[in-house]
């Protein structure tokens, strides 16, 4: 029973020492609308954020990391406090509007020709302190003349409606001029800004396609509605797509690296974009567990590839044999949790990937054998991406494997995670070349061009 209900109760029981209760006010939702005008030099922007519905104390970075670019804050004429790159009002305010400054110092990617450049939201999007239950946040650029923008978020026109976790967790964000595509794959929302001249929209069409395709199979569509794609052509001389990062602040957003001189076919046959793609499905876990996720996405880019027919199953299954033993030559000794915790610092990469690969491989097979190929690794995560649902906030690598049992009905994946994250030893894997595993071997890595949903008409 709600406070009001119970004044209004003794009223009627006409208590005259029950002051009168005044009717509950109408809360004002809490709204925070950014006005963003990007300076012509794409070098920074100046903001104003007018906040209310809400008591703040001032606004700061999204993590500490971002507080450097701030140049300044104002209300007005009046120059706020900024220490540490946190924005201070003078005293709590239900509502205000609040000028401030920054710098694209540290810009992931700056393009002269044509001129764009690549920023983390970090660096021009400071919240509100504390931060509302619910706000309504819009965001609307000012650009300058001929450029444009691209953000993974929803919009309406011009304006962008951030939700709460383009606050807490990075994305890049795309100023200046640049290609725009967009499509749809299986009832995903397709956008692409890409920088440079190549691949052309077609390509891009059938290389995304092809991937987003493929990585949808896994559950028989792609778990989220929306994607969005960063696509900045770079010259590598020995690989086709030299770089691949996901972004979840606010929405899926995977940047890729491709070669300016990659053939449309090498592009569909690369494993980069299904590897990118296939962290979708995933959360987000802390360091010390994406061994796991590093490693599902890296066994997924092998085994989707040769499912959907953008690999053959024996290159899939020769990769699948290089990357072990390239994992059991890199490393620094640790346990893998510790790996891969250290991994940024110690570029123990190989190591954390393969030795990952080497758990979602013996999970797969171990489902498949128990259950006679009714379950699968694939289907455990197409089922219980429901459990774990597509929020952008960090979670423990235990939520996940939780949820991968109950949705495979199996008990043991949870404990032989354990087992590989405190070994110091790469897995082994010689176990899978035994006549007892070559049928399952071959249904992991055989087509299913029906799951696929890869046909002629469909993306080509
Ligand atoms: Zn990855």
């Amino acid at each position: 029973m709600s406070p009001w209900r119970v004044v209004g109760f003794l009223s009627l029981l006409g208590c005259a020492h029950v002051p009168e209760a005044s009717p509950p006010r109408e809360r004002s939702r809490a709204q925070a609308r950014y006005t963003v005008t990007i300076y012509d030099n794409l070098g920074g922007a100046r903001v104003r954020a007018c906040l209310e519905g809400m008591t703040v104390n001032g606004l700061v970075p999204i993590y500490d990391g971002g507080g450097p670019a701030l140049r300044g804050a104002w209300i007005g004429d009046d120059p706020l406090d900024t220490p540490d790159g946190r924005i201070r009002l003078r005293e709590p305010a239900r509502a205000a509007c609040v000028d401030y400054e920054t710098r694209f110092d540290s810009p992931l990617f700056r393009a002269s020709d044509p001129a764009a450049v690549i920023v983390s939201q970090a660096q021009w999007l400071w919240r509100p302190d504390p931060f509302p239950r619910d706000l309504e946040a819009s965001v609307r650029f000012e650009l300058p003349m001929d450029a444009e923008v691209s953000l993974p978020w929803p919009r309406s026109d011009s304006t962008y409606f951030p939700e709460r976790s383009a606050f807490y967790t990075s994305v890049y964000s795309v100023f200046g001029s640049f290609e725009h595509q967009s499509f749809s794959v299986m009832g995903t929302s397709v956008e692409v800004a890409r920088l440079g001249l190549r691949p052309p929209a077609d390509e891009i069409r059938r290389w995304l396609g092809g991937a987003l395709q493929a990585t949808a199979s896994v559950g028989g569509r792609f778990p989220h509605d929306r994607v969005h794609f960063i696509i900045i052509p770079t010259p590598s001389q020995d690989k086709h797509v030299a770089f691949g990062m996901v972004r979840r602040g606010g929405g899926a957003s995977v940047l890729l690296l491709p070669s300016p001189n990659a053939t449309v076919g090498q592009l569909e046959a690369d494993w980069v974009a299904v590897h990118e793609l296939s962290h979708l499905w995933l959360p987000h876990l802390y360091p010390g567990d994406r061994w796991i996720t590093e490693g599902i996405a890296t066994y997924l880019q092998e085994v989707l590839r040769a499912r959907c027919g953008l690999q053959s199953s024996e290159r899939a299954w020769t990769r699948l044999q290089e990357g072990f033993e390239r994992g059991r030559r890199a490393g620094t000794g640790r346990p893998l949790a510790s790996e891969s915790r250290e991994m940024s610092r110690t570029g123990a990469y190989h190591r954390v990937y393969w030795a990952g690969a080497a758990f979602a491989l013996a999970v797969d097979l171990r489902l498949r054998k128990e259950s006679n190929g009714e379950m699968t690794l694939l289907r455990a995560i197409g089922d219980g991406q429901r459990l774990w649902g597509t929020d952008a906030r960090l979670v423990d690598g235990s939520a996940l494997l939780s949820a991968l049992q109950e949705a495979s009905g199996a008990d043991f994946i949870q404990e032989l995670a354990e087992t590989y994250a405190a070994s110091s030893d790469f897995p082994s894997t010689e176990y899978v070349r035994s006549p007892e595993y070559s049928e399952i071997r071959t249904q992991i890595l055989s087509g299913a061009d029906d799951a696929c949903g890869l046909s002629a008409e469909s993306w080509r």
